[in-house]
């Protein structure tokens, strides 16, 4: 068995291999030869934390696994960050455990890659505007994915708390974009790509913000209760998802949904666009939306993509288990 630990994987994976690692599992869950187990989630009555796993199997990669974790609010005061997650690989053939992987970077990066894709795969070519909504943790890898998917040319922000934005200008400095705080009237008026990404509970971006054209990626929606858009932009955009029954249920899409103002059969994998077998964007005034509801399957094709590199790197510790 290997041991891939946390310290070990931002020296192994970058956004190229993320960003391929998530694509092609899209599109294996889009052929149905990849596809998720239900999710677990539950509050587990100690340290207040929210424990869960997601799991999935991939038959053409095979890859079988699981992410075991959740939010453990206390940690930082230990100096730990909130989030914490592991994957556990095991071989496809006889069920014995093959890896186990640190999976908070791997977290981040695989977020952030499905925003890339779908960015890649959705949004106008001639995109130069990104907008981006929330400034925690995961917002700058998004800011680093997305901006390598088309020839952006500015970065525009909002978030609750203005002066968190710093951490983002930084990064946007440090690639060689400007960067500017607005409002959120401002955000849509002027994004051609925007990004969501925070722990919201109600609609923050409305319909009426956002121009046509606009690709919009909602990250933060993954779970129940969860809002980071009006349900009248999600009914009036062409709605994408990495998994439908998340998409309803957990992610974005769940309030339009309650809502009887997008039905589920409106809604496309993005793999069927990677596939081929949708067109994806069909006008240049449409606004597309990706609800990306985060899948186990991403977590394990990362992970792999992970524990392959860490062999061939001769970095990849190995334990009789
Ligand atoms: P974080 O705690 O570091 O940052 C939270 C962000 O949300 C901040 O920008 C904060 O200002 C904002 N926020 C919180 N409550 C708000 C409110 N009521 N109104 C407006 N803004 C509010 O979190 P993070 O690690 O950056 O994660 C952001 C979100 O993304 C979380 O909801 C997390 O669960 C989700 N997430 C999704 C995936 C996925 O695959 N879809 C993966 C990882 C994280």
């Amino acid at each position: 068995m290997w041991i891939v630990p946390e310290a070990m994987i931002a020296g192994l994976m970058d956004r190229k291999a993320s960003f391929e690692a998530v694509a092609g599992v899209f599109a294996s869950m889009a052929s149905k030869s990849a596809y998720n187990f239900p999710v677990i989630r539950e509050a587990i009555g100690h340290a207040d934390a929210l424990y869960g796993f997601k799991s999935g199997f991939d038959r053409q990669a095979l890859h079988l696994g699981l992410k075991s974790g959740g939010y453990w609010p206390g940690n930082m005061a230990k100096g730990l960050t909130n989030h914490q997650s592991t994957v556990f690989l095991f071989d496809a053939d006889t069920g014995k455990c093959r890896a186990v992987v640190g999976g908070n970077l791997l977290t981040a990066l695989r977020t952030a890659a499905a925003a890339a894709v779908s960015v890649a795969y959705l949004a106008r070519k001639d995109a130069k505007v990104l907008g981006i909504v929330g400034a925690g943790h995961q917002a700058a890898f998004q800011l680093r994915a997305i901006v390598e998917q088309r020839g952006f040319e500015r970065v525009i922000a909002w978030n609750r708390s203005p002066e968190k934005l710093a951490s983002l200008k930084a990064v946007a400095d440090e690639i060689g974009l400007p960067f500017d705080s607005v409002s959120l009237e401002a955000l849509g008026a002027q994004s051609d790509v925007i990004v969501t990404i925070v722990s919201a509970h109600t609609a923050i971006l409305k319909d009426i913000h956002v121009k046509p054209g606009t690709h919009i990626a909602c990250m933060g929606t993954d779970t129940k209760g969860k809002q980071e858009v009006e349900a009248a932009l999600v009914a009036r955009a062409s709605v994408f998802t990495d998994e439908i029954a998340q998409s309803v249920t957990i992610g974005e899409c769940q309030h339009a949904i309650a809502k009887g103002s997008l039905h589920q059969s409106a809604i496309t994998e993005l793999g069927a666009v990677i596939n081929g077998t949708h067109a994806g964007r069909k006008t240049e005034a449409e606004v597309t939306l990706f609800d990306g509801t985060g899948v186990g399957l991403q977590d394990l094709a990362v992970a792999a993509a992970a524990v392959d590199l860490a062999i061939a790197k001769g970095v990849a510790i190995e334990v009789d288990f």
